[in-house]
């Protein structure tokens, strides 16, 4: 059972009275929530949707859903799996008891969904009413030699907006049921990943507010929402201004912009760079580590260019870097609002956000 007591937690208390940075923690599940919870998070700062996609119950219709050539076809996949998603909400929801809760659409690479095997590729025939044959010609069309690179992220949110719509609905039908059951409604943090164009944030969020719009006037009652995004890749940094008008919020994915910034797969980051740390080539593991001069740079140019448009604009980060405590230092000195990180590190993220305060961090300047 995880939970906090005696001197350690008296030490968080003292930490929590002397940091600036609010912690959050990144929970899909509801027993990373309660454990975010139990160890002091103060929301939840990236909620992974596509992690839910995975579970046995889902994953038939989710292949249904990526596989079907027409919109009718993934509209009814993507009906089988709305109840799924709207339990999903409703009980982070009743976990975070009114604290934010930032859900990610969906951002899956491609790959991961589809059918590869012959008998999955059958059932999903079976069930699209098509011939085998139609299936596998879909399953190499939608096939890539870069999955990271490519449809992922709000790409297919851009490309097949009936995806983006579901989740839409599932968050603000969640949200108004917890409302009237609890009294409280939630304030959820819509958030669109990999974006790299204001374009795409804007064409994501209308079909985020125009989904709104439609549940509201069913259950006659508003709540409200926040439409942020991620940023993650390095043009999203150098157009942070324009994608600033757009966005409630921002929440820095520094995996992915680690990854683009050095061009280094984030996946292979055990083959050689442990050489380059070793040899003094870069000074520490940049997926561990933030990186100050290449994507801290890039994360400033974004804050200033943000904050320029909007100077309230909200500002987190949710990579791995949020639970690292020289990170943290860098998030302080940049001026974040918020760090998120795994639900276990959160008492760390407490007490690094206390340590880089009580140092005056804080670049005024910067
Ligand atoms: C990131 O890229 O830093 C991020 C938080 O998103 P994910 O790790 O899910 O790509
Ligand atoms: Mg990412």
């Amino acid at each position: 059972e995880p939970q906090l007591s005696g001197d350690f937690a008296t030490l968080m208390s003292w930490a929590d009275k002397v940091r600036r940075l609010h912690i959050r923690a990144n929970a899909e599940t509801p027993l990373d929530a309660d454990t975010a919870r139990k160890f002091g998070a103060e929301g939840i700062g990236l909620c992974r949707t596509e992690h839910m996609f995975f579970d046995p119950a889902r994953i038939g219709a989710v292949r249904q859903m990526i596989m079907s050539e027409s919109e009718g076809g993934r509209r009814d996949a993507l009906a089988k799996l709305l109840p799924f998603q709207r339990d999903d909400f409703r009980e982070l929801f009743r976990i975070m008891a009114g604290l934010p809760v930032t859900i990610r659409l969906l951002d899956p690479p491609l790959h991961e969904f589809l059918p590869h095997r012959e008998e999955e590729l059958a059932e999903v025939a079976a069930h699209l009413g098509a011939d085998l044959a139609a299936m596998k010609r879909r399953a190499a069309d939608l096939s890539e030699a870069n999955p990271m690179l490519g449809h992922r992220g709000c790409r297919l949110g851009v490309t097949y907006p009936e995806i983006y719509e579901m989740q839409a609905r599932a968050i603000f039908e969640a949200a108004i049921e917890t409302a009237k059951e609890t009294g409280k409604a939630p304030v959820p943090e819509i958030m669109i990943p990999l974006v790299a164009a204001k374009k795409e944030l804007e064409l994501t969020r209308a079909h985020v507010d125009k989904v709104a719009k439609e549940v509201f006037a069913e259950a006659g009652q508003t709540i409200e929402y926040l439409v942020g995004t991620m940023i993650e890749l390095p043009r999203a940094c150098l157009t942070a201004d324009a994608i600033a008008e757009v966005a409630d919020f921002f929440s820095f994915g520094t995996n992915d912009l680690t990854q683009t910034t050095f061009g280094l797969s984030r996946d292979d980051a055990g083959k050689f760079l442990p050489y380059y740390v070793e040899k003094g080539i870069l000074p520490k593991d940049p997926f561990v580590s933030l990186d100050p001069d290449g994507v801290g740079a890039l994360v400033r140019i974004a804050k200033d260019k943000g904050r320029g448009v909007k100077p309230d604009l909200k500002l987190g980060i949710c990579g791995e870097h949020g639970g690292d405590p020289a990170s943290i230092q860098f998030c302080e000195s940049v001026g974040l609002d918020y760090v998120s990180c795994s639900p276990y590190r959160v008492p760390v993220a407490r007490l690094a956000a206390a340590q880089a305060a009580l140092a005056g961090a804080v670049d005024r300047t910067a």
